[in-house]
């Protein structure tokens, strides 16, 4: 074979393998993973100083590539938050919020979020997502629910009312879990699918503010075409590192990915 007619076989079967690779590993979707703190910042969000992920950025990013299901793209500083834009957002199949306070987020990139779940994109609210953008009605209603204080902190009994959905049927019919107990305002049972909800007998439920004892503590809502997800669990540490918290979480993501 002459040098010329080498090279070219050569290129046409580096190309043949290229296309090969391509198409035996499609691009896994993204993960936008906001953990900026307006406000108040939890442990669990916290990168050490000498850099690095924090635990829940750690968490998370583990739980995509031990499932193969999706890469996380991480958005922790107030810099990294400047930064997004709508193209940007939009190249995520779902949006995970672990936030407090108000997002400084210009107003394009706030609704390029919001549009993206319309379409059919995700958002999954992780713990004090519900204690961000209390200005932003939209958020409220993305969300379903503001937090309201934290009565408990404390062991507590969750009751699983959804033994079926992708977040929590490997929970079985209750489970029991030391973190902090949010309430919340600006919520209804009518206007979002319960997951979870607090066992009042487990708690001074007298603490509370709600006459009718019931404190749910993870839903789903129906949002445009997308799905949004909200758990309140992971304030503690020790419920990231708690393999049920895990496959909860894990589980929500792959539901707000539209693969479950
Ligand atoms: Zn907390």
């Amino acid at each position: 074979m002459r040098p010329r007619r080498r090279l070219v076989g050569l290129v046409v079967v580096a190309a043949a393998l290229l296309l090969f690779a391509t198409q035996a590993r499609p691009a896994l979707p993204r993960v936008l993973m906001v953990t900026y703190s307006a406000g108040y910042q939890h442990d669990v969000v916290r990168r050490p100083t000498a850099g690095g992920l924090s635990t829940a950025e750690r968490v998370v990013a583990d739980l995509g590539r031990r499932s193969g299901g999706f890469e996380v793209s991480h958005v922790s500083t107030r810099d990294d938050l400047e930064r997004l834009t709508a193209t940007s957002v939009r190249a995520h199949g779902a949006i995970l919020f672990f936030t407090t306070g108000e997002l400084p987020m210009v107003a394009a990139v706030r609704q390029a979020i919001f549009q993206a779940v319309r379409d059919g994109g995700g958002f999954v609210g992780v713990h004090s997502a519900t204690d961000t953008w209390y200005t932003i009605a939209e958020y409220r209603e993305l969300l379903g629910g503001s937090f309201d204080g934290h009565p408990w902190h404390q062991r507590a009994r969750l009751i699983v009312e959804d033994r079926t959905h992708p977040a929590t049927r490997h929970l079985g019919d209750a489970l029991e879990i030391n973190d902090e107990i949010y309430q919340f305002r600006d919520w209804s049972r009518p206007s979002v699918h319960v997951l979870l909800r607090l066992d009042p007998r487990s708690v001074d439920v007298g603490r509370g503010r709600r006459p009718d004892g019931d404190y749910a503590l993870a839903w789903t809502k129906a949002y445009g075409r997308g799905r949004a997800i909200y758990t309140a669990l992971g304030h503690e540490p020790g419920v990231w590192a708690d393999g049920r918290f895990q496959a909860h979480l894990l589980g929500a993501i792959q539901w707000a990915l539209g693969r479950s």
